[in-house]
């Protein structure tokens, strides 16, 4: 099963309109540069962003390449699984990928950390949807 894009994943579970702000989070590969993002081996969903800020507040930053672990600091070893988060609009139906997305990350999480109670709000819908 995957999150329907059109909605919000977070608690308010509201319809997302075409062009409005997401936090979108994906779980896939870490690339190195010249590559801005990692792959997108699972979509975790769409959430907008009153509730990625009240769900996932605490770990929120902005990072450019090379990319390190949001909560234990490391950096990332090529193509490990990592799940990150976004910033984007939500594009029309039938597209998935957000757009305008910025050349950073806000979330992005090692696999050692997944379990961190921090992070636990994402780890659940990731174990829902594996
Ligand atoms: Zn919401
Ligand atoms: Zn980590």
């Amino acid at each position: 099963m995957t999150p329907r894009p059109e909605k919000c994943v977070g608690n308010c579970k509201r319809e997302i309109s075409l062009g409005q702000t997401i936090f979108q989070v994906y779980e896939g590969g870490y690339w190195s540069t010249p590559y801005i993002t990692p792959d997108r081996h699972m979509f975790l969903g769409n959430w907008c962003v009153d509730c990625f800020q009240r769900d996932l507040g605490h770990l929120i930053s902005s990072q450019v390449q090379p990319y390190s672990c949001t909560i234990c600091q490391r950096p990332f070893l090529e193509h490990e699984p990592v799940i990150y988060a976004t910033v984007g609009t939500r594009p029309a139906a039938g597209y998935l990928r957000a757009e305008k997305r910025g050349n950073e990350v806000h979330v992005i999480v090692c696999q050692d950390c997944w379990q961190d109670p921090s992070f636990e709000k994402l780890y659940r819908v990731y174990r829902l949807l594996s």
